[in-house]
């Protein structure tokens, strides 16, 4: 599973960001993750809840965060929102432009117990 390995890295980058302050606990983890990024919400979830056993953050709430997709078209230079099935800009009709956001996966914010 996709997510599976994402949530392995995302707790190295937990465990590294917090090694310093040695906390007790990692108590909340907030991730925004892309409409786009390719990332099931629920899958990543289930992920999180299944590798945090055992892990300083066993009791950590998880809080995801959709960042819906904003594209910039090339033609007329506006911004919007691409709709999942539509692949032309909704102002000029051109189906030249660029995503900007919504292809990402954030570590957003980490909150410890120390
Ligand atoms: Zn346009």
């Amino acid at each position: 599973m996709h997510e599976l390995s994402l949530v392995a890295s995302l707790f190295d980058v937990i465990e590294c960001h917090v090694k310093e302050q040695k906390p007790k606990a990692v108590t909340r983890v907030r991730v925004q993750l892309g409409r786009m990024s390719g990332v099931v919400p629920e899958l990543f979830e289930t992920a999180f809840d299944t590798y945090k056993k055992g892990t300083l953050a066993e009791d950590a709430e998880l809080e995801i965060v959709v960042v819906p997709v904003k594209a910039r078209c090339r033609s007329c230079r506006r911004i919007f929102r691409p709709a999942p099935d539509a692949y032309s800009c909704p102002h000029c009709g051109s189906d030249r432009w660029k995503l900007l956001e919504g292809t990402d996966i954030v570590l957003e914010k980490i909150e410890i117990e120390i």
